[in-house]
């Protein structure tokens, strides 16, 4: 890839009459017609030897821009904002764009900054990883890794639930990604649920969006974005009290029951789930913690989904403890294919 010079050997040719030029022009208004890309800020050959491929961007390289992107789709909407499918001009990568609305003071936009470096200097593979973020005019723009299988919460849809021997597979990842934010980058997640677990065809299940609720949290009126987003909220959360790594157990084992049973563990008064977010948060604080029916699921299942759903968060086990739990390894033997399965299973999403 090349910027800015012309090699002297290459000829420009213009298109005849008869074929419109629109059909030259990207979403965005850049003119490609094979190698040579022209836009505003001039002119990029994309390779001029077949056999010299672009060189791929980099989270470390700090150099993409919004103008470099060309917006694909929509691939996603959340509470704070939308998720597009977008694609890199000259290195035709694939990245997600996620932009979040917010009027925001000075005081709360640094803070958001230091969240996002965060966010962007976390490099393992069971994290989403962010290429760079940018912050214009009231938006925040995350470039993020796109995982083409979409969210959990999109795939759990489509196959309703989801067997034993591939959750396993699946925490396996999960634990391994708490466990590098926990203990290596000492992140609470805060908001661990099954559309911030993202997953691929090659069987990579990935957490996303770690900083982003405190950005949530700093900066929205609280009481109307309540909506379906604290469900997976640890009683010692609830309850206002000093919460730690073990918080997010408590939302790894709500997400994994959901998954196993196809719904989520708080059984709800009403046919359309809860009406009343208090009602719900009450529930978790006074009722008894759920668990995994022993006559549907093997006793190392329950033992997992017990040792993560504990009320007392000392009670709780840890990333890396749980990362030893027989369920664990139990399924080993069978070499679970994800990839196939999550491709199999057609998830909905964010394909091309
Ligand atoms: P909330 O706003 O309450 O956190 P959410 O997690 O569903 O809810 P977003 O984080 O905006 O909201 O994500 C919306 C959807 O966009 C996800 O469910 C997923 O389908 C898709 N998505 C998000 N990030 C990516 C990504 N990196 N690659 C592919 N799809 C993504
Ligand atoms: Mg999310």
């Amino acid at each position: 890839m090349r910027k800015g010079s012309l090699n002297s050997n290459l000829k420009l040719i213009i298109p005849s009459d008869e074929v419109p030029v629109t059909r030259f022009l990207t979403q965005s208004g850049t003119f490609k017609d094979g190698d040579l890309l022209v836009n505003k800020d001039g002119v990029r050959i994309l390779s001029q030897n077949e056999d010299v491929p672009p060189t791929l961007i980099k989270p470390s390289d700090d150099q993409l821009t919004l103008a470099d992107i060309d917006v694909i789709k929509v691939i996603g909407r959340g509470n704070g904002g939308i998720v597009q499918l977008v694609q890199h001009k000259w290195t035709a990568q694939f990245f997600a764009l996620k932009v979040i609305q917010m009027n925001i003071q000075e005081s709360i936009r640094k803070q958001i900054a230091q969240e996002l470096k965060i966010n962007q200097s976390a490099q393992c593979p069971y994290v989403v990883v962010c290429y760079q973020s940018f912050y214009d005019n009231g938006l925040i723009s995350i470039v993020l890794e796109y995982m083409d299988g979409g969210s959990l919460a999109d795939f759990l849809k489509k196959v309703k639930t989801i067997p034993e021997p591939y959750l396993a597979a699946i925490s396996k990842q999960v634990l391994m990604g708490l466990f590098y934010l926990h203990h290596d980058k000492h992140i609470i997640h805060r908001d661990l649920k099954p559309s911030n677990l993202l997953i691929n065809h090659t069987g990579e299940v990935k957490i996303t969006d770690f900083g982003v609720s405190t950005i949530k949290e700093s900066t929205s009126g609280q009481a109307n974005t309540f909506v379906g987003t604290y469900n997976y909220m640890s009683p010692e959360r609830i309850s206002g009290g000093v919460y730690s790594y073990k918080s997010d157990i408590w939302s790894l084992g709500l997400v994994l029951l959901e998954c196993a049973t196809g719904k989520f563990p708080y059984s709800s008064p009403g046919e359309e789930g809860w009406d009343n977010f208090y009602e719900l948060m009450e529930a978790i604080v006074e009722q008894p913690t759920p668990c995994a029916p022993a006559d549907q699921f093997t006793p190392e299942f329950c033992s997992f989904i017990s040792a993560c759903l504990r009320k007392d968060p000392k009670h709780r086990q840890s990333a890396r403890e749980l990362m030893e739990h027989p369920f664990i390894s139990m399924y080993e033997d069978l070499n679970a294919d994800l990839a196939a399965y999550f491709t199999n299973a057609g998830s909905p999403l964010a394909t091309f």
